[in-house]
């Protein structure tokens, strides 16, 4: 049998008509307008792509959204400063700072100096112990993780006493979502294992994943052998494999693949995310979400 494929693409479109209706409501009644700011610092192409992602979908939301430039050569104290005009602006209630920061910046001094109330991207290390925490304590998940749960959720997978296996312990993806699904609560109460480089026998612990999440940056790195029959399978990496003519715009684009290899997975897995087109859409979208429930929560809103 071939699996679900669950589209990314799809209940990100469906969670932002949400988050659309929820703002239009938010004006009406309240009077109040999410505000999200992107600081980006200097001009790496990658980083001015996906701030300038993050700035089309707020203004599509009807947020009050602002992309605030920096040069290269901003000074450490200087970019602590903005952000601490920010922390006091009411109108914003999110603030995000596009990694990386040259070199001269200590990210995680920057990181930390944000607000932890308006740390949307759930990176602040009080963010990190209220989500470690659990039972109502967490107020912002970090993006990729929540919106790999999303995924879960909507394909219909029961999480509770699920086997759930984390390839990969990052701070940004496995770590997080470990916590996540391990947590007493809706969508999770999961037994989870995290494997990495310094596991024995990863193919044994696959093997047993009613719910697998991989997110490694390797590709094909986990075998279709490895996966349970109708697994529901969570391909978090996104590796440049090469290049090639888009259709479309007849520009060159990059081939992206997986860790998992999708073809031959799919004709195992009960359901599997592609990539891309998978957990790539929803990270922007939860962003979005962390955004609106900042602004509630600035504003005393249930
Ligand atoms: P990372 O910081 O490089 O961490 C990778 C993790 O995978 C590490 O814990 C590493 O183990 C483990 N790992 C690497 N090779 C392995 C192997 N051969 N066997 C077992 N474990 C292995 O990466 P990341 O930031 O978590 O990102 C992972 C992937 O997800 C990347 O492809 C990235 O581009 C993608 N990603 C996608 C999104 C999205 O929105 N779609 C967001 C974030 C990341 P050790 O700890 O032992 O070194």
């Amino acid at each position: 049998m071939t699996a679900k494929i669950i589209s990314g693409k799809e209940v990100a479109q469906q969670i932002r008509e949400e988050l659309r209706q929820e703002v239009a409501e938010m004006k009406e009644k309240h009077g109040v307008v999410p505000g999200l700011i992107t600081i980006l610092v200097g001009e790496n192409p990658a980083s001015v792509s996906y701030v300038t992602a993050k700035q089309k979908t707020s203004h599509d939301l009807n947020f009050y959204s602002v992309q605030d430039n920096q040069p290269e050569d901003i000074s450490e104290e200087d970019l602590l400063k903005l952000i601490d005009k920010y922390n006091n602006d009411p109108k914003v209630h999110g603030i995000l700072v596009q990694l990386p920061l040259p070199k001269h910046i200590d990210e995680k001094k920057v990181l930390n100096a944000i607000d932890p109330d308006k740390d949307v991207d759930g990176f602040h290390p009080v963010n990190v112990g209220r989500l470690m925490i659990g039972g109502g304590e967490a107020k912002y998940l970090p993006c990729t993780p929540a919106g790999i749960q999303e995924l879960i959720v909507r394909a219909g997978y029961e999480t509770e006493g699920a086997e759930v296996v984390v390839v990969g312990r990052s701070n940004i993806v496995g770590k997080p979502i470990a916590n996540i699904m391990m947590q007493k609560a809706k969508g999770a109460n999961s037994t989870v294992t995290v494997v990495h480089t310094r596991t024995r026998d990863m193919e044994s612990h696959c093997k047993r994943a009613d719910i697998l999440i991989v997110a490694a940056g390797v590709p094909d790195l986990v075998k279709p052998e490895w996966i349970k029959p109708g697994a529901c399978v969570i391909d978090v990496g996104v590796n440049r494999v090469g290049e090639k003519i888009s259709e479309k715009t007849g520009r060159k684009i990059a081939i992206l693949k997986g860790d998992v290899n999708f073809e031959a997975a799919k004709e195992i897995a009960g359901a599997i995310t592609p990539v891309p087109g998978g957990v790539g859409p929803m990270t922007i979208t939860m962003l979005m979400k962390n955004t609106v429930k900042a602004a509630k929560f600035a504003n005393n809103i249930q």
